[in-house]
């Protein structure tokens, strides 16, 4: 009787063993579609904290509506009304990450005395189709005095109009993550109190973390967009949005305004949405 007890028990002991075993080798390291986690030799999962792995998970969260400007700051609580006495207007809004940075850089450029008054910041699709149209259609006139009903060509007027403007769709205004500060025109930025502000801005803005997407064509960056030194950048999350945007949206979303057949073969997301200065990426 004994010995069969402990026959059965040894039976039990090598089989829940072997069983353990199995489980152990049948369970996968949970699949990781988005994530570079490491799988270690026991595998088991070693979550990878980098920026990158963190960048993926919110490229995933991304919708091609918020990329797009399909937004409603106003009834979205990631977004916070602007105040007033820091901008020409008042109805503007920002993403809250991105405000209180400006908020904090606003504060510290005041001690320094300058003074940043945010001239534009969310702006939906809507917006930016009535400034592209009513330049396409010749309502508003270009810098230097162009028309761009004088420019038959739809890619041409297209390209004259991209010198400062962004196709609806493709402008960083769209992310709630960049601000046009105090002037929209960079002679301002070369003398005097605008020239100080400027300094200002490149001195410190990156300790706030906004950065210059359009800086002068040279080194940094290739073609693209005019310099703007009007419009910052609030990298931590912008970063992320330029990269979902490269990941996510096509020529197919690019449309419902007038010229939008003009940004496939002007390659608009490659030449005017990606290339920017290489601080902002
Ligand atoms: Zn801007």
């Amino acid at each position: 009787m004994l010995i069969i007890l402990l026959v059965v028990l040894v039976i039990l002991l090598v089989f829940s063993r072997g069983y353990r075993a199995a489980r152990r080798v049948s369970v996968p390291p949970s699949p990781p579609v988005m994530k570079d986690n490491v799988v270690n030799e026991d595998h088991t999962e070693k979550p990878v904290t980098t920026m990158q792995d963190s960048d993926i998970d919110h490229i995933a969260n991304i919708s091609k509506d918020a990329l797009l400007g399909h937004v409603n700051p106003s009834g979205d609580d990631d977004f916070v009304l602007i105040d007033a006495a820091y901008a020409n207007r008042s109805g503007m809004y920002l993403r809250r990450e991105a405000y209180e940075a400006f908020l904090a850089m606003r504060e510290a450029a005041l001690v320094d005395g300058i003074v940043l008054t945010v001239l534009s910041a969310t702006r939906d699709f809507q917006h930016q189709k009535r400034i592209w149209e009513n330049k396409w259609h010749g309502r508003q006139i270009l810098h230097g005095n162009i028309l761009a009903t004088d420019i038959q060509d739809p890619a041409e007027r297209a390209l004259e109009i991209l010198r400062f403007s962004a196709m609806p769709g493709t402008s960083r205004h769209h992310w709630g993550t960049d601000v046009d500060l105090n002037s929209l025109n960079n002679s301002y930025f070369e003398s005097g109190q605008g020239l100080k502000v400027y300094e200002w801005l490149d001195a410190n803005a990156a300790g706030f973390g906004f950065c210059q997407p359009y800086t002068h064509h040279g080194q940094q960056r290739e073609g693209g967009y005019e310099e703007e030194r009007w419009h910052w950048s609030y990298k931590p999350i912008a970063s992320i949005y330029m990269k979902a945007y490269k990941a996510k949206v096509t020529y197919d979303d690019i449309r419902d305004f007038a010229g939008w057949e003009t940004a496939a073969p002007l390659e608009v997301i490659e030449r005017f949405v990606l290339d920017v200065n290489k601080d902002c990426h």
